[in-house]
Parts: C-alpha cells; structure tokens; sequence
C-alpha cells in the first residue's frame, strides 16, 4: 500500500488525536495558516465572486451550512490525493482494488473513533441523514413503537412507515421535553421494543437538545434512542458512548464532506437481523440457486448487510478526512470560536426591533451556528432574495423542513399546509434562517449584519 501518500488513513490502528489536540497533521494540513488560532478552517469557495443586482459582483457569504456546508479544503486535498488510486471496494484483487478496500474500511474505523463508538457498534455507510433513519425504520422488529417530538426534521418525523408513532407536543424547555418522553414512555405497554428518536441540534433555531437525559430517560422505560446528529455533528464531538445513545445518524454533506455518503452508527443486534436495507451482491453472504427453482441467500451480518452494490469509496473516505480534520484543528477551538460568532450574530439582531429570532428554549440555551428569524413587514422569501441580490450573501428561507416546528415557533395554525421551505415561496408563515460553521469568516456574520440594518431601513418597498 506504500504507493498511497496518505498512508495513515490506511492503518486502522492509528490513533486518533486528542479532541483538544493542535498537533500538526502529517501532510498538507500543516499548510494551514489557520490552525491554532481564532480564524476559520479553509473551505472551497471562499474566494467565489457571485454577481450583484446593481451590476457589481463580491464574494460569496455562504451562511446556509445547515443545508449543505462548503468542503473543508483538507476534505478536497484528501479526495484529489486519492483519486488517482481510486478503485472497487470488496470486489478487486488488482492492488488499487485492495488498497480502496483498505481506506473505506479504515474511513469506516476513523468514524467509529470520531463518534467514540462502542465495541461492537457497527458504521453502515448510507447515503444521508435521511437514508440512515430510513435504514433504521426498515430494521425496527416486529411491533417497536416509535416515539418523536413534533419538533424534528421530516428525515426523523416521517420514515417510521407502519410502526406505532406517537408525536410528542413542542416542549418549552429542555426539563419539559425530558419528563415529556417520560410521560408518554410510562403509558406504553411495557414489553414491547420502542424507539426515540431525537435531533441534538435543532435544523432551525440551532438549539441543543438534552441528549443524554433523554437517552437515560429512554433507556429507564426499556426503550431506545437514534440520535439525529445532521445538525450536532458537524458544530460539537458526538459521544455515542457518553450520551449513551444505541444509534446515531448523521450526513456527509453538512460536516464539510459533500460527496455523496453519510453514516448510521450504533448497536449491531437491530441491524443484523433486519432484513437488508437493499438485496444485491456485497450484501449477501452466499447465495444458493434451490432445486425448487428459488434461491436461499445467507446475508453478512456485518454493516455490509445493508451496503449492497459498490460502495461509496470516496463518500466514506471524505467523512473520516472531515472526522480526522475537525479533531486536527480542535474541535474544542471551534465550538469556542463558534460561539462567539453566535453571540456577535445574536446580539447584533437584537439591536434590530423588527427582528425576531425564533427560539423554543430561551436566549440564554446553548445553540449551535444556526438561527432563524422574521422581519416585521418583510416576507421572508424576499428578504432572503434581498440578501443575495444586495449583499451576495446566501441564507435559506421557508420552513426547513420542519413544519410543525415552524408552525409553532410562529404561532401558526398546525393544521395550515405550506411547502418544504422551498425558496421563493411567498408564505407569510415562513423564516429566514441564517447558519455558519467552521470556515464562517467574521466578515459574513459582519456583511449580514449590515445588510440586516440596512433592509430593515429601507423597507421591503424599495428591495
Ligand atoms: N435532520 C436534520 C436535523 C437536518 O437538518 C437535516 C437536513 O437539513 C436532515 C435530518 C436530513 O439530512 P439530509 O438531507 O442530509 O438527509
């Protein structure tokens, strides 16, 4: 394997960096003017020009990482490096056929150590948030009840198919969403498998969820808990061992690796006698043409199980390059950074009286770089237009996916229909949502906190 250069992706047993750790990565990273400091991580793109409605054209302010965040430069370096050695995975005896195999199992390890996973956990690599909660809903045995906070993602409010749901109301603080589940955890017949699922970070007003009461609190009632870490993991370090969570999903594309792939982490047991989430070769075993004319198939219980077809080679190495970079540079320096561009951000709104940032928990509650808002007189679709068009700043608007959060976070009626936050749509119930993460430089928050003042100035009239 020696003709790969990065060969410490390639060893499984390579330990993984301390969280806190500023030691130098062995190759390209070193390059890195920001490590170390208060400045954000390389991204692709930030030098990117986008046109201006008068004619002009700046830089883009890429502040929609909730949707999709810019690859980290170290992710496309990695990428660029391997490509040339790009080959099939599990099905090759030909040396770069053996050496991808190598690097998507050792991507497969690097992420079980980002997420500190147990022993026996298992990483099934998937394609997004959504196909890893839809794997799981397909692995729920035989009468699990499933439990939600009308609060989640559609990715974690729909996919339950048959099973028993009971949707629980919009709690008001972290205590309530606590003693919420509890609740409804008691009422059920005791015996059955149940299922929590619970978001870490809200997708729309960034706020964290208590994670690991809710998961003690599960696992009291005998029920278990798939952690929704789209929005967690790319701003915090996820411990599937200390919030004690069975599983937890995540996407590729939100934590600065864009290329396809996202993960489902967790307890082995469901998954291995699930039937497979897709049938077809690298899933199965063995399989047996039957002198009835049928065939028995002997399926891997191993993550590959649910992995038929050629894997995403690139998707999986593009993750652990995120996982290693993000535990490179300190995740701990991150969060500290992002906080503070959270606390600029809020503060330079709430100097704003026609603003209104929409929150379940409070100003004072933890939150990731994610934060949704109204503007008195503005619809929220013009105004996030009004944002690019005036200030090439791009943010999202609409109702993110997440309806009945929305709804409530407005004071809506839940029952009024509205579409999936799709931009332009001329909603009045809808929010403009603005969201950074690690390659945020302070001149975004600072540009749309400018632009801010000045529409609001200006009025919705004049946009
Ligand atoms: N969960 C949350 C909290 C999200 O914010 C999202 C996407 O925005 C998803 C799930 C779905 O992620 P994906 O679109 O990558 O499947």
């Amino acid at each position: 394997m020696s003709a790969y250069p990065n060969a410490a992706v390639l060893d499984s047993t390579a330990p993984a960096p301390a969280a806190d750790s500023t030691a130098c990565a062995p190759a390209d990273f070193s390059a890195d003017p920001c490590r170390g400091g208060d400045a954000p991580l390389p991204v692709l793109g930030r030098d990117v020009t986008v046109p201006l409605a008068d004619g002009g054209e700046i830089t883009y302010a890429a502040l929609d990482y909730a949707a999709s965040a810019p690859a980290l430069q170290r992710v496309w370096d990695d990428v660029a490096a391997y490509a040339p050695y790009y080959g099939s995975v599990h099905r090759g005896a030909g040396h770069l056929s053996q050496l991808s195999t190598d690097l998507f199992e050792n991507s497969r390890a690097e992420i079980a150590r980002f997420l500190d996973c147990r022993p026996g956990d298992q990483v099934v690599f998937t394609r997004s948030t959504t196909d890893s909660l839809a794997l799981l809903a397909r692995a729920l045995p035989a009468g699990c009840e499933v439990f939600v906070f009308e609060t989640e993602h559609h990715a974690a409010l729909l996919p339950w198919g048959d099973a028993r749901r009971t949707v629980l109301d919009a709690p008001r603080d972290p205590a309530e969403a606590v003693t919420t589940l509890e609740r409804a955890l008691a009422d059920r017949e005791p015996h059955g498998p149940a299922l929590v699922c619970v978001t870490g970070a809200s997708n729309v007003t960034g706020e964290l969820w208590p994670v690991r009461e809710l998961a003690a609190a599960a696992h009291a009632h005998g029920a278990r808990i798939v952690l929704d870490a789209a929005q967690l993991a790319p701003h915090h370090p996820v411990s599937v061992r200390d919030l004690g969570v069975d599983w937890v999903a995540f996407s590729g594309h939100k934590l600065y690796a864009p290329f396809g792939s996202g993960v489902l982490a967790g307890r082995a047991d469901w998954l291995q006698e699930a039937e497979p989430y897709l049938a077809g070769g690298g899933a199965s075993r063995t399989v047996t043409r039957l002198a009835d004319g049928g065939v028995d198939v002997q399926w891997h219980t191993t993550a590959a199980r649910h992995e038929a077809g050629s894997p995403n080679v690139i998707g999986a190495y593009a993750i652990a390059s995120a996982c290693r970079a993000l535990t490179e540079a300190g995740f701990d320096r991150l969060v500290v950074r992002e906080r503070r561009l959270i606390a600029r951000l809020r503060a330079g709104l709430a100097e704003v009286p026609e603003v209104r940032v929409l929150s379940l928990f409070g100003d004072d509650h933890p939150r990731v770089g994610v934060l949704s808002f109204v503007v008195e007189g503005w619809d929220s679709s013009r105004f996030a237009a009004a944002l690019s068009a005036g200030y090439g700043i791009g943010v999202r608007d609409g109702l993110f996916c997440a309806h009945p959060l929305v709804r409530v976070l407005l004071g809506g009626d839940p029952a009024e229909p509205g579409e999936c936050g799709a931009p332009g749509s001329a909603s009045a119930l809808a929010a403009v949502r603005v969201s950074f993460g690690a390659g945020t430089p302070d001149e975004h928050v600072e540009r749309f906190l400018g632009a801010v003042r000045e529409l609001v100035r200006r009025g919705p009239d004049r946009d």
